[in-house]
């Protein structure tokens, strides 16, 4: 397996822009790691204004341009949104990216968070690093080889920190994102469509200031001015070591 290489797949545009940002950015410059971001979806239904195909071709631009600032490609796996599922097609799609971009460490969404489309790619994301190793699985699928072993596996923060019963959803450590605030600010700023789609849908008028927001209550919680939070998979046989945690300080 190829090292350093690191995948953020999650279900939406902007999803990385909110919730790992940072972490990408700090890999990618301190430690020259090569950062990937994947969505489940283009975002098809975040537009009032748009058809599905106008806008996910936008988002999908959106998508390619905030990943060229930390350097690396934007993958889309083109399910549909709200319709993301646990299934073998999208499983293998999962597989497949992960065998092509050889991840040593995954970013996904919490198992509980605020819909569907996020548990269902936490899911995918937990099923594909344990089946991207077996040779045998998906092994007539023209896929690249499998992957030597199974990459470190972390759940970014739910949204808004609850899970679908309002219940607060800790996170088991924190990074320090305080010097590469900005630039995850001018990722998510690439996410255009969604700052209008968000004041119709929700009444937010506050994009980036959302995210600063988020960033800084973790922030508090690790006494620096702003944070990222995540949990690490520890199941039997994912690997048991804080790798991520070991490069870039992990507090709690
Ligand atoms: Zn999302």
């Amino acid at each position: 397996m190829a090292d350093n290489i690191i995948l953020s797949i999650l279900a939406h545009p902007d999803d990385a822009e909110f919730l790992c940002a940072g972490v990408l950015i700090r890999l990618a410059r301190e430690h020259g790691w090569q950062v990937h971001i994947a969505t489940l979806t283009p975002g098809d239904c975040g537009s009032a204004e748009h058809s599905t195909e106008e806008i996910s071709r936008i988002r999908r631009a959106e998508g390619a341009r905030a990943s060229a600032i930390v350097g690396g490609p934007y993958h889309c796996l083109e399910e549909r949104d709200l319709s993301v599922c646990y299934n073998v097609q999208t499983l293998e799609k999962v597989t497949r990216l992960y065998r092509q971009v050889r991840p040593r460490i995954v970013l996904t969404h919490s198992p509980a968070d605020y819909m569907l489309d996020h548990e269902m790619t936490s899911t995918l994301a937990r099923a594909a690093a344990f089946a991207a190793p077996v040779p045998n699985f998906q092994c007539d699928r023209g896929h690249a080889p499998a992957l030597d072993r199974i990459p470190h596996l972390y759940y970014c923060d739910a949204i808004e920190g609850k899970d679908p019963l309002g219940r607060e959803v800790p996170c088991s450590f924190l990074i320090d994102i305080s010097s590469v605030i900005e630039t995850k600010a001018e990722m998510l700023t690439c996410h255009a469509s969604q700052r209008n789609w968000l004041l119709k849908q929700h009444g937010m008028d506050h994009y980036v200031a959302t995210m600063r927001d988020w960033s800084a209550r973790r922030g508090r919680e690790a006494n620096v001015a702003f944070a990222e939070g995540f949990r690490q998979h520890l199941g039997h046989s994912y690997p048991q070591d804080n790798l991520l945690g070991q490069l870039l300080g992990a507090r709690s």
